[in-house]
């Protein structure tokens, strides 16, 4: 079975102290681990993507306006992957296998071309990690469960601000979504 890893939001603005809407510790604790998944996909050449989100500044017409304050504006450091998985990314960014998706909504299939990359590269099961297991993980396990892929969650690679929207969506992944969760 061919499997990508999706690499979801774990960027400065939505995991450091000071990142604009950040998860916080939760999220900065995930840091090893991600990077350690993320590297093992690269070097086996499954199919990465770095899933991340992309807002224009003062965009009075995207939903997510009257929800959060601004975060993720293209051009700012905000967008740039958290930590030791920025250098990873730039030391692998040239690889076939790797590929930078910005993406406007929670889920990484809303409004992008990820089913296509994945169903032209014959995939049916996808990794998941990132920040927020709640909103943009979780979204995109939803639409991932509808397009009829399998889904596998890393749960040490997963992390939210709400402890209680983290464990909710842990099992929900594995009770609805038919996830695995490892
Ligand atoms: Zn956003």
């Amino acid at each position: 079975m061919k499997k990508a890893l999706i690499n979801i939001d774990y960027t400065y603005d939505f995991v450091a102290v000071d990142g604009a809407l950040t998860c916080g510790k939760p999220g900065q604790d995930i840091e090893k681990e991600i990077v350690t998944i993320t590297k093992e996909f690269i070097e086996k050449e499954d199919y990465v993507v770095f899933a991340v989100d992309l807002h224009e500044k003062d965009d009075q017409f995207h939903p997510e306006t009257a929800l959060f304050p601004p975060h993720n504006i293209r051009g700012t450091k905000g967008r740039n992957l958290y930590g030791e998985l920025q250098d990873l990314y730039i030391n692998t960014k040239e690889k076939p296998n790797v590929q930078f998706m910005d993406k406007t909504r929670y889920s990484a299939f809303a409004g992008t071309n990820l089913e296509l990359k994945l169903k032209e590269r014959a995939i049916t099961e996808i990794h998941l990690v990132g920040v927020c297991t709640d909103i943009c993980v979780l979204h995109t396990a939803v639409d991932a469960f509808n397009k009829g892929f399998s889904v596998v969650v890393h749960k040490n690679a997963v992390a939210s601000f709400n402890e209680s929207g983290h464990d909710w969506a842990l099992q929900h992944f594995s009770s609805c979504l038919n996830a695995k969760v490892i």
